[in-house]
């Protein structure tokens, strides 16, 4: 499903008494989302990510603005008719319930409106069809085996894995006991013909209430017509979709446990499955990995992109981690002060920061940004001309920023001297910490390779074009030089 967000926004009211001004939280913000694409929101602390996000699921209501899902307009539409799954930063399991439970949960006060269906005929007509193969049966019990042995619960389960049934109905086909028949097909044939007695009997019980079975295991009328219900899921629906839930995020064997017996990865792989379980339209994850440890973290995020694959979800991911954002998104808006800074593919936006503000905020370690100047046709740090830049362009001060892996030792022919303070090992690469006097702030980092032997002290260095950026000084927009 495609997201479109139009001029969204949220002011905070302020309290005159109190000297407390109102707050803008998000800002005149436009965003597209493509069917399927998981879109990463990402900027520091404060800047209206989870306001946004907010406000897509429905949970507040924006002061300006539309949202549109597909064409529909849901801007003001009751959160749990969105057709949306939340996951925050704190899980918020009931530490009470099972973890089956847990993910069965939202779907106990779910309300189908649909045609009236005989649930005795649906479940015999899926049996047939699973009996129409009794040696894919076999196989898949005897895959379980483990010391000469098959234990019921692991055969149970893999009967549920695979059809996609419910356990009620895959401990049915397990006490066929087709994996030791001496005559599978024979035994199958015996329970089908089971099935398709109870199939007529639910017929005949209908149509002496004046109602047809259809093929498709509708009720119809007399006439032919369905008959239209609004019901809750059966035991058995719950069921089947709880495991399908539940296998993908591979929390399958911890159904039993309560939260606290589950890491915290489990555990977050719990509120994803049920934020999933419904089939949301619409997936929405806070910030759904800070209370994950640094290799969890990792771990985790992937798994998150590839179910969100596996379910072409369309997603929105919020973080103020930008390696988390670059790494699996397929989009990234970054925001400052509730506003739009830039939005695009991580990877160009990472190639292509459009302000100042965009190119201190990605990349590991940060861009080193200094004060510097453009005159005559230059660009100069203090007294060294870094750059030729295109000749219309007026005498100015700008930033000239230069992204840690854009320096290449040079001590001959190199533009730009710096302070060598400090050489740091880090794995294939070296760490050199410098010192300039226009540097804007922070500490300088650059990495080079290994191979290379620098030394502490005065180095030159000649710069990569495409690693150096070089912003206005007043409205830190980009200029090409
Ligand atoms: P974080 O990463 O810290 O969660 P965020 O980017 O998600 O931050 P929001 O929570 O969306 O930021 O907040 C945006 C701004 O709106 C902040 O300045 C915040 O203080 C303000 N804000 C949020 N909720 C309210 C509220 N209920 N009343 C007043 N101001 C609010």
């Amino acid at each position: 499903m495609k997201i479109k967000i139009v001029g969204l926004t949220k002011k905070f009211p302020g309290d005159p008494k109190k000297g407390i001004k109102d707050t803008v939280a998000v800002d005149s913000l436009n965003l597209d989302i493509n069917d399927g694409e998981l879109v990463g929101l990402l900027g520091p602390s404060g800047c209206g990510k989870s306001t946004t996000l907010y406000m897509v699921s429905g949970l507040k209501d924006p002061t300006d603005g539309q949202i549109y899902f597909d064409d529909e307009d849901v801007t003001f539409l009751a959160p749990e008719k969105r057709g949306i799954g939340l996951v925050f930063q704190n899980y918020a399991l009931y530490p009470h319930m099972t973890v089956y439970k847990n993910i069965s949960f939202p779907l106990t006060s779910l309300k189908l409106k649909e045609n009236k269906k005989s649930f005795k005929a649906e479940r015999a007509r899926r049996l047939i069809e699973i009996l129409s193969n009794p040696e894919e049966i076999a196989d898949v019990i005897t895959a379980v085996e483990k010391d000469n042995k098959i234990k019921k619960n692991d055969a149970v389960f893999a009967l549920c894995s695979h059809y996609h049934i419910s356990k009620l109905l895959a401990e049915q086909i397990y006490s066929y006991k087709l994996h030791i028949s001496s005559d599978p097909k024979k035994d199958a044939t015996k329970y089908v013909s089971a099935a398709l007695i109870d199939v007529e009997e639910e017929k005949r019980e209908l149509v002496q209430q004046h109602l047809i079975l259809a093929d498709n295991n509708d009720i119809l009328k007399e006439d032919g017509t369905p008959i239209e219900v609004t019901r809750k899921l059966t035991k058995d629906e719950i069921d089947a979709l709880v495991r399908d839930a539940a296998r993908l995020v591979q929390i399958e064997q911890y159904l039993d446990r309560k939260p606290a017996e589950l890491s915290g990865g489990q555990q977050q792989r719990v509120a994803i499955a049920r934020a999933l379980v419904k089939k949301p339209r619409v997936l929405l994850l806070d910030e759904p990995l800070s209370n994950l440890d640094a290799r969890l973290r990792i771990q985790t995020r992937e798994e998150i992109r590839k179910i969100q694959q596996k379910t072409n979800i369309t997603t929105i991911f919020v973080t103020h981690d930008q390696e988390e954002a670059m790494s699996i998104c397929d989009k990234i808006l970054v925001m400052k002060d509730g506003k739009a800074m830039q939005e695009g593919n991580p990877q160009e936006v990472y190639r292509n920061p459009s302000n100042l503000f965009v190119a201190k905020f990605l990349g590991t370690p940060p861009i080193n940004v200094f004060n510097g100047y453009i005159k005559d046709g230059g660009l100069y740090i203090g007294n060294e001309r870094i750059s030729d830049v295109n000749s219309s362009l007026d005498d100015k001060n700008v930033y000239v920023a230069i992204r840690p892996e854009g320096f290449i030792i040079d001590n001959k022919n190199g533009v730009f001297s710096l302070d060598c303070k400090e050489i740091v090992t880090m794995g294939r690469d070296l760490s050199l910490i410098c010192s300039s006097p226009f540097l804007v702030s922070g500490k300088i980092k650059i990495i080079i390779d290994s191979d290379l032997k620098p030394e502490i002290g005065k180095i030159k260095f000649s710069i990569r074009p495409t690693k150096l950026y070089v912003f206005d000084g007043e409205t830190e927009e980009r200029i090409t030089i």
